[in-house]
């Protein structure tokens, strides 16, 4: 009973008068901070992860601490993002780790690599296989501390104006891709191209460039593509799972109370985990319209895959030789995607391949 009686006077003076209190001023500061984001708002599955983070920071924190949203080109061009959070233009960037390869091809490994983890096997490497701690140890050069933030799932290998049978045919193809996967293509007769997501269309168009990638029904269904370039190809093995981060200036998050640290850390894995699952319940509406305005879906061969395979091995292993950083890394994914890959075969993958066959046979 005093225990009680000690609970409810305990209860009353929390909410009469401790919220002036110091430990509880000193835990909840009014804080505001900005998020530049890599994509525009017209990507609303990409985009709205910063919302759903900045939304979820808000509530948690009755509005003291406040993270306002800006699309890419508010403040900086999408692919500075990363930039503006390591000098502290801004506090956050909600973007793709791939983007900065050109720093150092060691952030490839933040979002994706050709024959790479899926979405479900980056969030374990990532949060209980010792991924998260290898980026951020490597991105800390950078200032930046790192909370993964979205993924889309597998990509589709993208738009090509005509059918691609065999390795030959990827021959002086002119193709959108970035990074390390045009890299590997490169490898195979493929010239790579860097074009603006709203220049595509008008590219593939006029024929400036035969094939290009976006990400999958969803998106590339906004862009228009199908009329333009009817084969669809699949899969997007350069990006299997294509994990989004917020980037965090370091010495921003190491100011941030333990609390806001901690609501930080939790809205950002609801934006995770809410990205993927918008994918999921919107592709398949979307490749249903896609195919039915004409898009020709087509698997890139086994020969194709396979040689693809080989070439990517290639350049890791060119590209292991000359970077430390990316060595280190790359030694620490490939064994955990092999032990992934034990595993899926066993449950998921038969599961998936009888209920996918089923369905199938109605
Ligand atoms: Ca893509």
């Amino acid at each position: 009973m005093k225990r009680r009686q000690f609970l409810k006077t305990a209860a009353v003076g929390a909410a009469a008068g401790a919220i002036a209190s110091p430990a509880i001023a000193q835990s909840m500061p009014e804080v505001k901070w900005r998020v530049t984001s890599s994509f525009p708002k017209s990507l609303d599955t990409i985009f709205g992860a910063s919302e759903v983070l900045a939304k979820a920071v808000a509530e948690a924190t009755d509005n003291k601490f406040q993270i306002q949203v800006f699309a890419a080109g508010e403040i900086v061009p999408g692919l500075q993002a990363a930039d503006a959070v390591t000098n502290g233009t801004v506090e956050m960037c909600h973007t793709a780790s791939y983007y900065y390869v050109g720093k150092d091809p060691t952030f490839a490994f933040g979002t994706a690599v050709p024959f790479g983890l899926n979405s479900r096997q980056q969030n374990a490497w990532f949060y209980h296989g010792g991924g998260q701690a290898l980026m951020n140890d490597f991105y800390k050069k950078y200032n930046i501390y790192s909370l993964p933030g979205g993924n889309t799932g597998c990509q589709m290998g993208g738009w090509f104006r005509k059918e691609i049978r065999t390795v030959a045919d990827l021959q002086g193809v002119k193709m959108r891709i970035g990074g390390f996967a045009g890299q590997v293509l490169q490898k195979l007769g493929v010239v790579p191209q860097q074009v603006a997501g709203g220049d595509i269309y008008p590219a593939l168009e006029k024929g400036t460039i035969d094939a290009a990638e976006w990400v999958g029904p969803y998106d590339d269904e906004k862009l228009g593509f199908n009329k333009v370039a009817p084969f669809y190809y699949y899969p997007g093995w350069w990006e299997g799972g294509a994990l989004l981060h917020f980037f965090i200036n370091q010495a921003k998050w190491d100011s941030l109370p333990a609390t806001y640290k901690s609501i930080l850390t939790t809205a950002a894995a609801l934006a995770n985990v809410d990205m993927q699952a918008k994918y999921d319940a919107r592709n398949p509406a979307a490749l249903k319209r896609l195919v039915g305005a004409g898009a020709q879906l087509r698997p890139f061969t086994p020969e194709v895959m396979e040689a693809c395979l080989k070439a990517a091995n290639e350049v890791y292993a060119e590209t292991a030789a000359k970077n430390a950083d990316f060595k280190k890394v790359y030694d620490a994914m490939v064994p955990f995607r092999n032990d992934q890959y034990l595993w899926w075969q066993i449950a998921e993958y038969n599961m998936d391949t009888f209920m996918i066959r089923a369905r199938a046979r109605g």
